[in-house]
């Protein structure tokens, strides 16, 4: 764990309009997050989704992904940024994907011969599942990390593209399957994301959405930059109807070695338009008070984290 100087000033801020429902309205639920950095939590008062909010812009997010992000996160990553197959096993992360692609085959979402889409694939983890489970899929992986996808090419035996954008330009098959797996709280525009998708589905396509689940928020390290939106079953299953998607199935989800989730299967909508003309949802205020509870104890995991960091730093000056 670490103290970085990397700032987050006004300049680098912006109020937005809550994506769901645009509203402007907010009740401010944390005023601290896991690296102290001020990051403001709010719920919206028109619809309850919980995010951040000001936002880092555009600019100040591709700062902090390209030169700050692995300095942050080093505790969740593999060793020096470059995976291997031993932090995979480490991280069970081979087996949380393992568990998502049998969930899948079971369920019949993943069949033989398909076209599979990994959006935010990492080191390509859950597409080797995809493909352990059902040799003959089509495997594509969106990843922008070059050392990660190169890394996903050779263990999934996979396509790797860095961006949806480019994606795109390789005209690729209609895609039947998308798996958009802890991904989907880190884009700072979720709707147009996922409204984004369907020119490239096939009639039938399905997409699985995983999230952490806000409901079961019980330490301040869920709230970091990383995550600008906290969603609920409620907010979740309104961000898929927003964005032109039915909701087949939304449930809770315990992944091992992961934060308790909400897992989810869409697909499109047959009355297609996304839309303005969606009832408004009914703002439950879901895990309004998680996050509120969470801040409560915030002197506490702060005060955990300046003990590791001190403790680190004693440790380099003994050699
Ligand atoms: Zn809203």
């Amino acid at each position: 764990m670490q103290t970085s100087s990397w700032n987050l000033d006004r300049s680098r801020l912006e109020q937005v309009p809550c994506p769901l429902c645009q509203g402007v309205n907010f009740e401010r639920l944390a005023a601290t997050d896991r690296y102290n950095m001020g990051l403001v939590t709010v719920g919206c008062l028109g619809c309850g989704l919980v995010m951040t909010n000001p936002q880092p812009t555009a600019d100040a997010l591709d700062d902090f992904y390209s030169n700050h992000y692995r300095h942050f996160y080093s505790d969740f990553g593999p060793r020096d940024g470059i995976p291997t197959e031993a932090h995979i096993r480490a991280c069970r992360i081979d087996r949380r994907c393992a568990v998502t692609a049998e969930f899948l085959v079971t369920r019949g979402e993943l069949l033989s011969d398909m076209v599979v889409l990994d959006i935010g694939a990492a080191e390509g983890s859950m597409l080797k599942a995809v493909g352990d489970h059902v040799p003959s899929t089509r495997r594509i992986a969106i990843e922008p990390n070059p050392t990660f996808g190169r890394f996903a090419m050779a263990h999934a035996d996979c396509e790797w593209h860095a961006s949806l954008d480019n994606l795109r330009t390789s005209q690729p098959p209609p895609i039947d399957l998308v798996i958009i797996n802890h991904v989907l709280e880190h884009l700072k525009h979720p709707v147009q994301v996922l409204e984004s998708l369907k020119p490239l589905l096939s009639p039938t396509a399905r997409v699985y959405i995983e999230v952490p689940d806000v409901l079961e928020y019980r330490k301040l390290t869920v709230l970091h930059i990383a995550h600008l939106y906290h969603f609920g079953a409620d907010t979740l299953a309104h961000l898929a109807t927003n964005a032109g998607f039915d909701v087949r199935l939304i449930e809770k989800h315990a992944p091992a070695k992961h934060p308790r989730s909400l897992r989810c299967v869409v697909s499109v909508s047959a009355g297609a338009a996304a839309s303005a003309d969606q009832p408004t949802a009914v703002n439950c205020r879901a895990g309004w008070d998680a996050v509120t509870a969470c801040a409560r104890h915030a002197w506490f995991a702060h005060g955990k984290r300046w003990l590791r960091s001190a403790a680190g730093r004693s440790r380099s000056a003994g050699g």
